[in-house]
C-alpha cells in the first residue's frame, strides 16, 4: 500500500527576460498534477490575462485590508506594484498532497524561507548579459532608459541567486526544462517523502511487519 505525503512547496525566482514564466508552463503541461500558486497584486491586469488563473488583481485597499487581516503567507513591492501570497493559496493544495510552485520575487522567497525551510528554493538564471539585453529589447520598449532600468532590477534580482538551493540556466530550452524536471523527480525522491509514501514497504524489507 502507499500513502500520499503532505504536498512539497516550490520556490522559483527568476530576473524578467529569464523566461521563467515560459519554463514553468512547459513544466505543468509535463507534470499536471503541479499546482501553481494564484497572488494577488495591485499591478493592472495586461492584454491575455484572467483574473483568478494569472493573479487576483485587487486595489491597494482590497490588499491592504488582506495585510491587516494578516492574510498573505508573505509580500512585497516589486516595480512599484504590490505583490502577495496568500495563505488559502498554499495551505488547500498542500493538505491535499499536490505540489505546488510559487513564482516570486526574491523577497517574497526570503519570507517563504523563514516559514517554510523544508521548501525548495529554484532560480532561473539567464546564459549571459548579452542575452538577458538582447530579451528584454524584444519585450519591453526600444527606450534605453527603460532598458537600463530593467537590466539594473534583473542585477538585483540577480544578486540574490546564490541563498537558493538550485540555479537552472536557461540558455537552450529543452535542456533547462529536463534540468528543472530533475530537481521535480529529485524532490519527491527525498527519503522522509519515500517513507510516507511506502511505509509498508520500508518495514517489510526492515522486518518490522509481524
Ligand atoms: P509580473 O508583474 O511581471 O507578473 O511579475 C513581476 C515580479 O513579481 C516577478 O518577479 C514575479 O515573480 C513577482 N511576483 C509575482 N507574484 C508574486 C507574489 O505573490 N509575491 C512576490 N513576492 N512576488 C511575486
Amino acid at each position: 500500500m502507499t500513502a500520499t505525503p503532505r504536498g512539497q512547496l516550490f520556490v522559483i525566482s527568476a530576473p524578467s527576460g529569464a523566461g521563467k514564466t515560459s519554463l514553468i508552463k512547459a513544466l505543468r503541461e509535463r507534470r499536471p498534477e503541479l499546482a501553481l500558486s494564484v497572488s494577488h497584486t495591485t499591478r493592472p491586469r495586461r492584454d491575455g490575462e484572467v483574473n483568478g488563473e494569472h493573479y487576483h488583481f485587487v486595489d491597494i485597499s482590497q490588499f491592504e485590508v488582506m495585510l491587516a487581516q494578516e492574510a498573505f503567507v508573505e509580500h512585497a513591492k516589486v516595480f512599484d506594484n504590490y505583490y502577495g501570497t496568500s495563505k488559502a493559496a498554499i495551505s488547500e493544495e498542500l493538505e491535499r498532497g499536490r505540489d505546488l510552485i510559487l513564482e516570486i520575487d526574491w523577497q517574497g522567497a526570503a519570507q517563504v524561507k523563514k516559514l517554510f525551510p523544508e521548501a525548495i528554493f529554484i532560480f532561473i538564471l539567464p546564459p549571459s548579459s548579452a542575452e538577458l539585453e538582447k530579451r528584454l529589447r524584444n519585450r519591453a520598449s526600444d527606450d534605453d532608459e527603460v532598458i537600463a532600468r530593467r537590466l539594473a532590477e534583473a542585477r538585483r534580482e540577480m544578486s540574490e541567486c546564490h541563498w537558493y538551493d538550485y540555479l537552472v540556466i536557461n540558455d537552450a530550452f529543452e535542456q533547462a526544462l529536463d534540468e528543472l524536471d530533475a530537481l521535480f523527480t529529485a524532490a519527491g525522491l527525498e527519503t522522509d517523502r519515500q517513507r510516507e509514501r511506502h511505509p509498508e514497504l520500508i518495514a517489510d524489507l526492515l522486518g518490522e511487519v509481524d
